[in-house]
């Protein structure tokens, strides 16, 4: 297991955790929003996207070696804060003291995203599915293509940290970088907005169009209509009008990809 450089302290998982929450408190007390990656257990990445990414740059040899020494920190909770955009990814990891992590990306060139569609023509069935992860293998393969698919490639992708020991990738980069993956579980969307693609052109059927709901800002936050997921999706949600709690849990499970036999079958293992 990497804990950092050999010749770092050995600084307890525990005392890493209580540093990191306690730099969000101040952070937050600033009046600086963060959004905190949380990682349970050892497993950074649980579904399809977010495995995927992960696996998809340990492919590299130019990261394989250094990518590693990331993985605790994510799962100890030190990428405080994670926010992605259009071709940027913006974090904030502690370290021995709080760093500034940015990743700039190229987004999708036309001619490869056009492609991959043609590619995928009329083989996703829904958004859902495409969210979730609910692929054909052939849109598996697709997708996943090491060259010509959606994730980046090492010469698309500019890595920078404000630490001391910044050469070409430091762990806090590392760590960010897997932190992607973690928030892909999330939100898998925003793999497409990292891309700056649209997801919803990957979707061969029409109906799935109709139950989309835009949000104010032009399609960037999305979401499924209550009233047409049963029919849609041919599932029962709660018959009490009174129990909209309840109601509203299971469409966020639905869309964060949790419950459901199906999914549960199809989470692997990741390290
Ligand atoms: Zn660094």
């Amino acid at each position: 297991m990497a804990w950092g450089y050999g010749w770092s302290p050995y600084v307890p998982v525990a005392q890493r955790r209580r540093k990191a929450i306690l730099q969000m408190k101040k952070l937050r007390n600033k009046g600086v929003e963060v959004s905190p990656v949380r990682v349970e257990g050892r497993q950074i990445a649980r579904t399809f996207w977010g495995k995927a990414w992960c696996e998809h740059l340990e492919k590299f040899s130019d990261y394989e070696n250094r990518l590693p020494r990331g993985r605790t920190y994510v799962r100890n909770g030190s990428v405080c804060h994670l926010d992605i955009k259009k071709g940027e990814v913006q974090a904030k990891v502690i370290g021995s003291h709080l760093y500034e992590v940015k990743v700039k990306m190229k987004t999708l060139p036309g001619d490869r995203w056009k492609a991959m569609k043609e590619r995928c023509g009329g083989k996703v069935a829904s958004l859902l599915d495409l969210l979730r992860g609910r692929l054909s293998e052939r849109v598996m393969e697709v997708v996943t293509d090491r060259d010509r698919g959606l994730f980046p490639l090492p010469k698309e992708i500019a890595l920078h940290c404000s630490c001391p020991d910044w050469a070409e990738m430091c762990k806090h980069v590392a760590g960010v970088l897997y932190g992607v993956g973690a928030r892909l579980d999330e939100k898998p969307e925003l793999l497409f907005l990292l891309r700056g693609v649209n997801h919803e052109e990957l979707v061969g059927s029409a109906q799935a169009g109709s139950v989309i709901a835009r949000g104010k800002k032009g399609g960037k936050h999305k979401k499924l209509s209550d009233g047409n997921i049963e029919e849609v999706f041919g599932i029962e949600l709660s018959p009490s009008p009174m129990n909209g709690k309840q109601h509203r849990t299971t469409l966020r499970n639905i869309r964060a990809g949790k419950g459901g036999r199906r999914s549960k079958k199809r989470m692997g293992r990741y390290r």
